[in-house]
């Protein structure tokens, strides 16, 4: 069991130093799954940021099911959250699925993403672990709470402190009208077991947009100190996660629901 007080993973920002800890606001992290182009990305940062997020996220390595969907621009999507940092001040999360991309992905991610599927790549957590920047450590989708509690050991275990466990949702047995099981139970149960701040994607835990706001606010009410929420300036349109993004216009409505009844966002 946790031993002392929460750990705080403070996260310099063009706009300031951002903390995610038990002690301190909900951080907001919003934006598309997947980067698509310069206009969509600057479009929804600008946005998100209005609305009071203080990351944005946005995947240009996409850990897709099949091959032949989009697998994400890539180093140009990088190129194109750079532009979007620059522009808005937000800080960046991207995912990293390969060790090979690592130094050109950290110039441009404040905070690198290690998503449900590598959760267990162990030769990518040691990387992770042996470098600065903070990590956020996705659930894996059938990862037990001690596998996910190890392989956050992996990074603490090369010296990286820095490290912000995500829980995305868990496969169920019914997918008819939920894409996963957002196990929210987890919040009370991280709380008591480890000091790393907690992140809650009710995005990809549920699946389907018009779920995800009560999903939000439930896990402010269980205690998280964090969300992660799938933002798409035309879901219908989207590459990649359409079905549970929210509009610009939803998602600033949803953060005006937050800050009524939670730790001020
Ligand atoms: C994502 O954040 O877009 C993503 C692919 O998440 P996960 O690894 O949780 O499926
Ligand atoms: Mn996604």
């Amino acid at each position: 069991y946790r031993q002392g007080e929460a750990s705080e993973v403070t996260v310099p920002t063009p706009a300031g130093d951002v903390t995610f800890s038990e002690h301190h606001p909900l951080v907001v992290v919003a934006g598309p799954c997947s980067v698509e182009n310069e206009e969509m990305i600057i479009e929804t940062a600008k946005r998100v940021k209005a609305a009071g997020a203080k990351f944005l996220r946005g995947g240009a390595f996409k850990p897709r099911t099949s091959p032949y969907a989009f697998q994400g621009h890539g180093e140009s999507a990088l190129g194109l959250l750079a532009a979007a940092r620059e522009a808005t001040g937000l800080g960046i999360i991207t995912e990293l699925m390969d060790a090979e991309d690592l130094e050109k992905l950290g110039e441009v991610a404040d905070i690198i993403q290690i998503g449900a599927r590598n959760m267990q790549n162990f030769s990518l957590l040691k990387k992770v672990g042996a470098q600065d920047k903070p990590v956020l450590l996705k659930r894996g989708m059938s990862a037990t709470i001690e596998e996910w509690l190890m392989a956050a050991e992996y990074i603490l275990a090369g010296g990286n402190q820095n490290v912000i466990l995500c829980e995305r949702g868990v496969r169920g047995f019914d997918r008819q009208y939920t894409r996963n099981t957002l196990d929210l139970s987890v919040i009370p149960v991280l709380r008591s077991l480890t000091h790393l701040p907690i992140m809650i994607d009710p995005s990809h835990g549920i699946g389907v947009a018009e779920y995800v706001p009560s999903m939000a606010m439930a896990s402010i009410a269980a205690g998280t100190d964090s969300l992660m929420i799938e933002v798409h300036p035309n879901p219908a349109k989207a590459l990649s996660d359409g079905p549970q993004s929210l509009t610009p216009d939803r998602f600033d409505h949803l953060m005006q629901e937050l800050s009524v009844i939670g730790k001020a966002v």
